[in-house]
């Protein structure tokens, strides 16, 4: 077999690169798949361009993903415009063919060699990170933080990836995803909800597998952007009391308490959060806050918002080093954690309490354009045209359209 490969030169090449023609392969006449794709592609910062690419071939362990819809997350405008935390070929993901997109859901079209936890056809929304496999964390099941980062090309690849941050991601038609990172989605969801299950997988992660969440404990959530806004409705669903949202849009703020925020607090309105916190609740601090909002001071007023022994989970980028309270942190007993991302399959946890309807995730979704149209989406995304929080671009219109179950 090998020799005969070998015997073919570069037919061997243009074989490697077609889904249809490599060994190992399955696919299924359903869904045909074509030799190549349009997928954005960044340039110079800011600069995205729509071009042909070779459909992906899934290895071992991996599926096709065709894309369905992808949701554009403000990591992705900074990778766009700033570069990290992408990491392409160990640096900035400028000029190098690399497709950005991270939050998005499609359809198995075909299975690479050795995999049947998956049938063609199936829904699915994807995970990020699909980590090395054999470091450390990826033991422990944190592959979101895995020791191998980055490291998935030339001489020094060990597999690892992170679809949107180290290796193409979403903002085109087909992707190739590791197995580990699939969530299976029924078909009463829809394509727009499914990008949205990684975002409350996130919260998830953070509230429980990171930060131990029993029912009845009291949240902060600071900053009413798409995963502040999961935050609210996952920690509610889990039974949180009370759960506390604090921002500056009150259209954003009312989108909270639709989605079980107990009270809102608009920080514009209130000098004094950490005090109107602990008025909320009977005085006291609260076990968590979950800090999305980025702001410089976020964090000083969140180890304040805690009660003593309590939790601040850190999930939103902040531009500039903080000058940090750490006396305080210190004398309080205050644990304070970062998340980059889902973890520890909660993505899976965050789609059943989806699936059984316990919050409506389809309350942030607010705009839908056409894949050929990124660049309006990204400017609605970017610039809040028309309050838009979730704004989703999609390949076609056919992509809407369920699979029927078989
Ligand atoms: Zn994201
Ligand atoms: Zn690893």
């Amino acid at each position: 077999m090998r020799g005969h490969q070998a015997d073919q030169g570069s037919k061997r090449l243009l074989r490697e690169r077609n889904v249809k023609a490599t060994a190992g392969v399955t696919i299924s006449e359903d869904f045909p798949i074509p030799d190549t794709m349009r997928a954005w592609v960044l340039g110079d910062p800011g600069q995205l361009t729509l071009k042909d690419k070779p459909v992906p071939v899934p290895k071992r362990a991996e599926v096709l993903v065709r894309i369905d819809a992808v949701a554009i997350c403000a990591t992705d405008l900074e990778i766009i415009y700033h570069g990290p935390p992408a990491s392409i070929q160990g640096g900035l993901p400028f000029n190098k063919n690399f497709t950005p997109g991270h939050e998005y859901m499609g359809t198995v079209v075909a299975l690479g060699p050795g995999v049947d936890e998956y049938r063609i056809g199936q829904r699915v929304a994807v995970e990020i990170h699909a980590g090395c496999g054999q470091c450390k964390r990826c033991r422990e099941g944190m592959y979101t933080s895995c020791h191998n980062y980055g490291l998935n090309y030339g001489d020094v690849d060990k597999g690892h990836r992170a679809n949107g941050f180290t290796t193409d991601g979403g903002f085109c038609e087909y992707q190739v995803n590791n197995i580990n990172t699939l969530v299976a989605i029924n078909d009463e969801m829809t394509d727009e909800e499914g990008t949205l299950v990684v975002t409350a997988g996130t919260a998830m992660y953070a509230l429980t597998e990171l930060g131990g969440l029993v029912a009845g404990e009291s949240v902060v959530v600071t900053g009413p952007g798409p995963i502040g806004l999961m935050a609210v409705a996952v920690a509610k669903a889990l039974g949180a009391q009370p759960v506390i949202l604090t921002g500056t849009r009150d259209n954003r703020l009312q989108i909270g308490k639709k989605l079980g925020a107990d009270a809102v607090i608009n920080i514009r309105e209130t000098p004094d959060v950490v005090a109107e916190v602990r008025k909320l609740n009977c005085g006291r601090g609260v076990d968590y806050v979950v800090e999305c909002s980025a702001a410089t001071r976020a964090i000083n007023d969140a180890v304040r918002m805690v009660n003593r022994g309590g939790k601040v989970c850190l999930a939103a980028f902040a531009h500039e080093e903080v000058p940090v309270d750490v006396a305080h942190i210190v004398r309080n007993n205050i644990y304070v954690y970062g998340i980059r991302g889902e973890g520890k399959s909660a993505t899976h946890r965050a789609e059943a309490y989806m699936r059984q309807k316990r919050f409506d995730a389809t309350l942030i979704h607010t705009h839908t354009f056409p894949l050929d149209d990124l660049p309006t989406a990204i400017r609605y995304a970017k610039d809040r045209v028309e309050d838009a929080i979730k704004v989703v671009v999609k390949a076609k219109a056919g992509a809407t359209q369920k699979i029927a179950a078989e």
